[in-house]
């Protein structure tokens, strides 16, 4: 039990909660939740069907079919979005990977890629460098759009490199292992192809996450982004990565974005810390939704 959270071992954000790791803060939410009546079936929910006249959902797993009357809550998270390069799904957990906290230790000394432009893409180049020799950011656009403190970091950083307006289109390489990459240059349309050792380098994608809906789809309402829009005249509620965080909810602090280009950053002062500002906070956007 604890989803994501229980990946990692530092969780710095989580309120009157200083420094946990995520196995931890999970067993504890566990134990709470039995403390005050609550039941947990470890079990994974096959299908979910509603009556509208008596307002009921039926919740089938394997072995149990339980029936929730008033609120269903979905929390089902979200998975990595793929970039869609070839190569991609062939060589996932084989030097292309989509978690930066597990598996960049891996990377210790190597060159690794990175793919994305947003604030995620950008936070996980700079967490990268802590193993990484070079860390290549490859960006579709002409900027990427990160947090003011982050994309100055991103500048400043040595072992950072950013390739803009270039798009991955292509990884190959052995049995389980990369050996080269292919980037297309978005200006000119050309490829060119990079090749390595096998296994000297990885690549990490980060452009965005889609929330698991697959068993209530057609039951709740999406945004445009496929994120749950929670409505007071429901019974259910979607919760955590289902819901889309909106910064602008998140108060000042997190509002205060830069475009990086080439050589331009923005200069408002601040620290990055990998372990704040998300996450665990968009479980309370979706529970706070305007019930
Ligand atoms: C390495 C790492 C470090 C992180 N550090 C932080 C941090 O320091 N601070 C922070 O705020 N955030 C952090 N995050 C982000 C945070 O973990 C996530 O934002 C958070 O876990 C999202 O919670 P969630 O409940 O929406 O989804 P998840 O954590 O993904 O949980 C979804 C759960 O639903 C279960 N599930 C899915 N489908 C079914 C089904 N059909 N039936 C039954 N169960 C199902 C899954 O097994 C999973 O347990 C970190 C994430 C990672 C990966």
């Amino acid at each position: 039990m604890g989803g994501q959270v229980i990946l990692t071992n530092e969780v710095d954000n989580y309120p009157a909660v200083p420094h946990v790791d995520g196995y931890t803060l999970a067993e504890a939410m566990r134990t709470q939740a039995e403390e005050l009546g609550g039941s947990i079936v470890m079990e994974s929910a096959l299908s979910i069907t509603t009556d509208p006249e008596t307002g009921t959902f039926h919740v089938t797993s394997s072995d149990v079919e339980s029936t929730c009357h008033g609120l269903l809550i979905l929390a089902g998270g979200a998975t990595p979005r793929r970039a869609g390069f070839d190569g991609e799904e062939r060589f996932a957990g084989h030097g292309v990977s989509y978690c930066a906290t597990c598996d960049g230790m891996f990377y210790r000394g190597k060159r690794v890629y990175v793919v994305g432009g947003g604030n995620s893409a950008c936070e996980e180049a700079l967490f990268l460098t802590r193993f990484a020799s070079e860390v290549i950011l490859v960006v579709r656009k002409d900027h990427v759009r990160a947090q003011a403190s982050v994309a100055r970091q991103l500048d400043e950083n040595p072992k950072i490199k950013i390739e803009f307006e270039t798009t991955l289109v292509a990884v190959g390489g052995g049995e389980s292992s990369l050996s080269w990459v292919s980037l297309r240059d978005e200006r000119t349309g050309q490829v060119h192809t990079e090749k390595y050792d096998e296994g000297s380098f990885g690549v990490f994608v980060f452009v965005g996450r889609m929330p698991r809906l697959s068993l209530v789809a057609g039951m709740v309402d999406l945004d445009e982004t496929g994120h749950v829009v929670n409505r007071r005249a429901y019974g259910h509620a979607g919760a955590g990565s289902l819901c889309r965080w909106r910064r602008s909810e998140q108060g000042p602090e997190t509002d205060r974005h830069s475009s990086l280009r080439r050589s331009h950053c923005g200069d408002e002062r601040g620290s990055l810390s990998r372990s704040t500002g998300r996450g665990l906070g968009q479980l309370f956007q979706g529970l706070h939704n305007p019930w």
